[in-house]
């Protein structure tokens, strides 16, 4: 269990901001609510007008990814909190993002905002940035799990999928409106695990099995791409990597969130193992979330 230093929000974890990794190419900016919809029981999109100038393209890539600027509930600076841009388009001079945020129990940084955000509350941003992407080797089918948070990516990614390649998705939630809105790509299969209202997220093991099961039907090479929960992702990867014995190249696996534990946390210690990897072995390069794991 990673202990916080200075509070379990803020603290040392401004730390990695400032780090030059996460510095390189990130950009601040503002985004104003300009609307807010409960698309599900569970799930807040949130329509944002930007005040970033600059190149639009950096907005068009596949899945980016910004930080919210938030305030620290136990003080009186602020926390970050990653996000997918689940969309972007300009009306004339105006540049509007998507930003879907799934609703969870407790009285966290983003939940505390969420409750007090009206039309016309600003935030500020960092970003955007690419996040993972599913590797497309060859023609192989490309197998993909998500949870809730992760269907904003899925959204991008089924919007830039490369023409007929075969993908076979899983993705966990509990309300199948979210799929519904997914694009569908020539190639592509979704299916829907659902979740029960009572049932805690990222506990259901449902995308585990789902990724067991579709690793024995498809014995030819294939590659990988899940985002989600962290222990689950943790025991997706290692089927794949260990298991089943494939490459870095061909599985991309990232924990969005960790039951237990807050972002603040889960980026403290992130950063403190690849500092730890960066000192023994100066040349590394970290290519996986599970690389500088505990
Ligand atoms: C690249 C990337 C992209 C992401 N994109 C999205 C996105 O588009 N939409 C989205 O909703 N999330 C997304 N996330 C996940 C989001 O950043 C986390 O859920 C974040 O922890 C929420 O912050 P918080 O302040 O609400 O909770 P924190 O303060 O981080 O955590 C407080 C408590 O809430 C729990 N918790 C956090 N998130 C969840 C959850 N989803 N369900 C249940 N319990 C939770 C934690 O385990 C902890 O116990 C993304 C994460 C990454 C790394």
């Amino acid at each position: 269990m990673i202990e916080p230093t200075e509070g379990v929000y803020g603290g040392r974890h401004r730390r990695v901001l400032e780090h030059p990794d996460h510095r390189a190419g990130i950009n601040h900016g503002t985004m104003t609510i300009a609307a807010i919809t409960d698309i599900t029981p569970s799930l807040t999109r949130v329509e944002a007008a930007l005040d970033h100038e600059g190149d639009a393209s950096r907005w068009l890539v596949t899945n980016p990814a910004i930080r919210l600027e938030l305030p620290d509930p136990e003080g009186s600076s602020t926390v970050s909190r990653v996000y997918t841009v689940r969309s972007y388009r300009e009306e004339g001079e105006r540049r509007v993002i998507e930003v879907d945020i799934v609703r969870h129990e407790g009285s966290s940084p983003v939940m505390l905002w969420l409750s007090g955000a009206r039309i016309g509350t600003s935030v500020r941003i960092l970003g955007p940035r690419p996040h993972f992407c599913p590797p497309f080797i060859e023609e192989r089918p490309a197998l993909l799990f998500a949870d809730e948070t992760a269907i904003p990516a899925l959204v991008t990614i089924l919007r830039d999928w490369p023409e007929d390649r075969i993908g076979l998705i899983w993705a966990e939630a509990p309300d199948r409106r979210v799929l519904n809105e997914l694009p569908f790509p020539n190639g592509v299969e979704i299916h829907w695990l659902p979740r029960a209202e009572s049932e805690p997220p990222g506990s259901t093991g449902r995308l585990v099995d789902a990724a067991l099961e579709a690793s024995a039907a498809h014995p030819e090479p294939i590659t990988v791409w899940a985002c989600g929960e962290h222990q689950e992702m943790r025991r997706i990867r290692n089927h794949f990597r260990r298991d089943r014995g494939m490459a870095r190249d061909e599985v991309q696996v990232f924990g969005y969130w960790r039951r237990g534990r807050t972002s603040s946390q889960i980026d403290e210690a992130r950063l403190q193992r690849y500092e730890e990897a960066l000192a023994l072995n100066p040349r590394m390069t970290v290519l996986d979330d599970f690389d500088v794991d505990d």
